[in-house]
């Protein structure tokens, strides 16, 4: 067995669902459509900045001669979810958050892989997973693993797009793996269903209509994307949901990503949750990662969106006694929505 196989086993037995192999020559043309998205308007500024060393692995790491893209599956069954609380307002939050942070998991899983190639032969390597450090997607169809669907996700054969991605340079030469054929149906479907129109068409997003986007950005929520938020208060995955694609995906039951939290949040509890009980509920999870207030916003604007008097309570209490002027504002938004509705 050559290093390639040997390496793809190894990622097999330590739960790696999909290898693949590519060179660490530049992305050029991923440059150029990200240097067209920005020139559309379409770019945001932290990813703007640094679009050449995402699209230059040796930029990165200079004696890089490979790169090896892994992925791990995020689907997992309904029936290992916790039961949905019974609460009569409730959140709903993205499939790929509810299980322990991935970055983690990846890195770690990364690791274990260079330690295995180590045995090998020594070899210099940086790991990247998540975060926006390189341009995964575009890493992940160059070396097999798939192909972009017209909602720019990246999709899988065997596990559609429920997957995380994780890339290591690394400086061996190892032979890369083709690209395999896009088997996008070309239905569009993804871009019908966008609530809010990000699919400004196929394969090109405006991140700043993206709710994946907007539900995890820090600040004030244009009204406009409040109401197209309905429930949702972390990420979306309308366009993934509706892809004819994914509906042979195979089930993941990786012990890592098995639900921590419930998809569904009972929102009441939620505001009422203290610093400290939130932390627990939430640490392990990429929602732990970020601001509270994000959260607490996206939940004050689901309630709004409930347009029912029983919620009106427990958005006075936040507009009383929470300390951020964004939740605050937020209430008196989802208050009037009571309101008119009442
Ligand atoms: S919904 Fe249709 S067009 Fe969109 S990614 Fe899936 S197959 Fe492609
Ligand atoms: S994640 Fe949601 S808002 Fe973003 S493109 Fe897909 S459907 Fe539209």
């Amino acid at each position: 067995m050559g290093i390639k196989e040997e390496i793809r086993e190894f990622g097999k037995s330590i739960g790696i669902d999909l290898i693949g192999f590519t060179t660490a020559q530049p992305f050029d043309i991923t440059q150029k459509v990200l240097e067209d998205s920005i020139n559309n308007g379409f770019g945001l500024p932290h990813l703007n900045r640094i679009l050449l060393q995402r699209c230059t692995p040796r930029k990165r790491m200079p004696q890089a001669r490979s790169i090896i893209s892994v992925a791990m599956s995020y689907n997992i069954s309904p029936e290992h979810f916790p039961s949905r609380p019974d609460a009569p307002f409730l959140g709903f939050i993205s499939k790929h958050a509810v299980g322990m942070n991935y970055q983690r998991v990846l890195r770690e899983k990364l690791f274990q892989v260079a330690r295995f190639i180590n045995k090998f032969t020594p070899v210099k390597y940086r790991i990247f997973a998540g975060g926006s450090s390189m341009v995964d997607r575009a890493i992940a169809q160059r070396a097999g693993i798939g192909w972009s669907g017209a909602n720019t996700c990246l999709y899988t054969i065997d596990y559609g797009s429920w997957v995380f991605l994780g890339n290591m340079l690394i400086d061996l030469e190892i032979e890369p793996d083709r690209p395999i054929e896009n088997q996008c149906k070309e239905c569009y479907r993804c871009v019908t269903a966008c609530p809010t129109g990000a699919l400004v068409k196929p394969n090109v997003i405006d991140p700043y209509r993206c709710l994946s986007y907007i539900t995890q950005m820090e600040g004030y929520i244009s009204e406009e994307f409040r109401i197209s938020m309905g429930k949702k208060i972390f990420g979306c995955d309308t366009c993934q949901q509706v892809c004819p694609q994914n509906r042979q995906a195979i089930p993941s039951d990786h012990p890592e990503f098995m639900p921590l939290i419930d998809p569904s949040v009972d929102l009441i509890s939620l505001l009422r949750m203290d610093k400290e009980e939130f932390g627990e509920s939430f640490e392990k999870t990429v929602i732990g990662l970020g601001n509270r207030d994000i959260i607490l916003r996206n939940a004050v604007i689901a309630l709004g969106n409930y347009r029912d008097n029983r919620a009106a309570n427990v958005l006075k209490e936040v507009l009383h006694q929470h300390v951020s002027p964004v939740v605050r504002d937020h209430a008196i938004w989802a208050l009037s929505q009571i309101s008119r509705f009442d």
